[in-house]
């Protein structure tokens, strides 16, 4: 039988929990500051952690830096469901792409989206989740309103591109990459309303971004950008020059303000009529503030998430 004895320190310094410590200096006085503040910098910007910050720095610090939980509600679910089965579709040949084959694969993907933790909390009942149902399905046949999927020559779904771009860590997903006759095209599906006409540069911002990134990583500049706003009109952008130089400076901008809040550790509060849908406005006293007063005016409907979490 082979034993082995624990060896005792042959002096006080190898007791690694002697002070002061044998290998890191000089082990903490009680005055000395928590070794894990400071500040937290973020790794990469998405176009979406992009639109956060700018509607509200604190909203952003309490979901990409605290990582607190910003659960999806309908519309976000609806939308993610939608773009799965497109997704899958447009893998498949032209001839494949049917209105038939889309009902298969939305009836073979339900289950999952059922079981999701965000559609369980959502605590639908069976008249609700039809409508759910029906909303997914009115976006997923909501692409036939604006192309036929047969004709679509697609290079890519869902291409993952991490790149730096003007020296801001950009990480993306595009929904597809398609092959037109002179060139390549981004398009990425919305399950939302369209924009007013004065609101569709901002939106468009992020498939110039995602043509941006397409640029950097296959050396290739796609030819347009645009949004299938599904079952409504799509909206696009020609991509040239002026409009990478506008989209990526704007990104670059923001995140040069992101990494000095974050040093700084001071992420300002921007309330509005959006604090109503904040997941994090009972923990924001200034958000707390707009929802109470906004709602006591009538400017907030009952069914604004935050109307319901901060009023009694
Ligand atoms: S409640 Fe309003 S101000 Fe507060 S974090 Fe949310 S969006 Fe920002």
């Amino acid at each position: 039988m082979v034993t082995t004895t624990a060896q005792a320190p042959t002096t006080p310094q190898e007791d690694p929990l002697a002070t002061p410590a044998p290998v890191q200096g000089a082990a903490p006085q009680a005055d000395a500051p928590d070794p894990f503040d400071g500040p937290v910098m973020p790794g990469h910007l998405s176009p979406s952690g992009a639109a956060v910050y700018r509607q509200c720095p604190r909203r952003w610090k309490l979901r990409y830096i605290d990582k607190l939980p910003d659960p999806k509600g309908i519309p976000a679910l609806v939308g993610t469901f939608a773009h799965k089965v497109l997704e899958d579709l447009l893998a498949l040949g032209p001839e494949e792409r049917t209105l038939d084959t889309a009902r298969v694969m939305a009836r073979d993907l339900w289950p999952a989206t059922a079981a999701d933790s965000d559609f369980v909390a959502l605590e639908l009942d069976a008249e609700d989740q039809r409508r759910f149902k029906w909303k997914a399905w009115l976006a997923i046949e909501g692409l036939w309103e604006l192309e036929d999927p047969k004709k679509v020559v697609v290079r890519a779904t869902e291409q993952r591109i991490d790149v730096h771009l003007d020296g801001v860590p950009f990480l993306g997903v595009v929904d597809r990459v398609d092959v037109e006759h002179d060139g390549i095209v981004i398009a990425d599906y919305k399950s939302g309303k369209p924009p007013k006409p004065r609101y569709e540069g901002d939106k468009l911002d992020q498939v110039v971004l995602y043509a941006a990134a397409i640029e950097q990583a296959f050396e290739e500049r796609p030819v347009r950008a645009r949004l299938l706003y599904l079952g409504a009109r799509t909206i696009e952008v020609d991509i040239t020059e002026a409009a990478l130089a506008e989209a990526v400076g704007g990104l670059s901008n923001t995140w040069s303000q992101l990494l000095a809040d974050c040093e700084a550790e001071d992420f300002a509060p921007r309330v509005g009529p959006l604090c109503g849908w904040c997941p994090y406005a009972e923990r924001c006293p200034e958000g707390k503030a707009e929802v109470t007063r906004r709602y006591a005016r009538g400017l907030l409907t009952p069914a604004a998430p935050a109307v319901a979490a901060i009023i009694d």
